[in-house]
């Protein structure tokens, strides 16, 4: 059981629901704690300067990419600290160094930034995108996603878990077709890394990306793990080399091949804490916590007349994210009677137009989305809300 004392952590949990964190997460008091001891204490740049700031906050940053990396089960050296997933996918789908009639395959499940960079290497580069649809009830199989693999496939890139949905995909499985094939595989871990164990080694991928602002690090940051530092770094400069003469420059080893430029410091010490953090409770407990609650909320919700509910039941192929409609009100109208009631959901395509389109929901749905700090009164509070709303409608 998460004990009730972590809700303390985070201030604004007493004055608002907050039901909004696959969109962002909020971050708890030692995070905030750890950034601003940065600023106040060590503030300095990193890897670059040898008097004593510098030296502490290098260590603190290098520890933050190395716990990081245990995280998601990783060696030391082999995360990359980016904005965001967005900015981590599209390391990859710039680096990689794609040719015309190369293949990428993904499905129409994926939120746009893992979509975007590849339609965008489609119309520049010739690259050609399968994008398998999911079933009627949101699934997409291995075979159907090796149904479209041929050995002109460079890469799959595939969601771990729907942001929309809420379904976790057979990632592992898709891998191994993927690997039969040639072919690279890229998770998005972005709505799994901050809600279930995950290990790089178990899913057998070779890129990982995932959102440190959602697994209650700060806005602003994120990770791209690649087994092979093999990706064309897309921006390059300082911090990011061993040697630069007039004529020529030699790129340094490790994560910092891809971090050139003054990082977000504070940011990644930030994501380190938060690991710590997360860890401090367990991810198993966190991954337990959550299915009860997501188990509470759909049971709520489907109680509810009018209330239609996406994705599959309550249980342990899906994670904390409940999408649902409201017969006759406009997801946002449903919001923003909710967030009158100090409720926060997310409304919309939830950056999932195709999807949308192809389960016929060009209005998209409401969708309430769980954390570690959520609580059972929340979903209570969202259940009976949602019955004066639906009620109303
Ligand atoms: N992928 C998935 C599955 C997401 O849910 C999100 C954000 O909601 C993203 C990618 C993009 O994450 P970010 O906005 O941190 O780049």
């Amino acid at each position: 059981m998460i004990p009730a004392e972590i809700r303390r952590d985070f201030p604004l949990l007493a004055e608002v629901c907050y039901l909004d964190s696959a969109a962002t997460s909020l971050s708890p008091e030692p995070v905030l704690q750890a950034m601003l001891e940065y600023e106040r204490h060590y503030r300095a740049n990193v890897g670059r300067g040898v008097h004593r700031l510098s030296q502490i906050a290098s260590q603190k940053y290098w520890d933050a990419h190395r716990k990081v990396a245990a995280f998601i089960g990783a060696a030391e050296g082999e995360t990359v600290f980016t904005r965001n997933t967005t900015e981590a996918i599209t390391l990859v789908a710039e680096g990689l160094r794609f040719r015309p009639g190369d293949r990428v395959v993904t499905t129409l499940l994926e939120h746009h930034s893992n979509l975007l960079p590849w339609m965008r290497l489609r119309d520049r580069k010739g690259v050609e995108l399968s994008i398998v649809p999911p079933a009627p009830d949101g699934t997409v199989t291995p075979d159907a996603v090796a149904s479209c693999i041929d050995d002109h496939t460079r890469l799959v890139a595939i969601t771990h878990a729907s942001n929309v949905l809420g379904n976790l995909l057979p990632v592992r499985e898709i891998g191994r077709v993927a690997r039969e094939h040639g072919a690279l595989l890229l998770v998005d871990g972005a709505q799994s890394v901050p809600h279930l164990p995950v290990s790089v080694a178990e899913l057998g991928c070779d890129f990982l990306c995932f959102s440190g602002h959602k697994m209650l690090g700060p806005t602003g940051t994120g990770v791209l793990w690649m087994r092979e530092p093999t990706l064309e770094p897309l921006i390059v400069g300082g911090g990011s080399i061993d040697r630069v003469t007039d004529e020529a420059y030699t790129l340094t080893g490790g994560y910092a091949r891809y971090e050139a430029g003054t990082p977000h410091i504070a940011g990644g010490i930030g994501l380190g804490r938060a690991v710590d953090y997360l860890q401090g409770i367990g991810m198993a407990e966190v991954r337990s916590h959550e299915e009860r609650l997501t188990r509470r909320m759909m049971e709520g919700l489907r109680g509810i007349a009018g209330v239609t509910v996406y994705g599959p039941g309550p249980g342990p192929g899906r994670i904390g994210v409940v999408s649902f409609t409201v017969e006759g009100l406009h997801p946002h109208e449903v919001a923003h009677a909710l967030s009158e009631q100090e409720i926060m959901v997310r409304s919309g395509h939830h950056c999932c137009m195709p999807l949308m389109n192809h389960l016929g929901l060009p209005e998209g749905t409401v969708r309430a989305s769980l954390h570690v700090y959520s609580s059972g009164e929340d979903v209570d509070r969202l259940v009976e809300a949602l019955q004066g709303v639906a009620g109303g409608a």
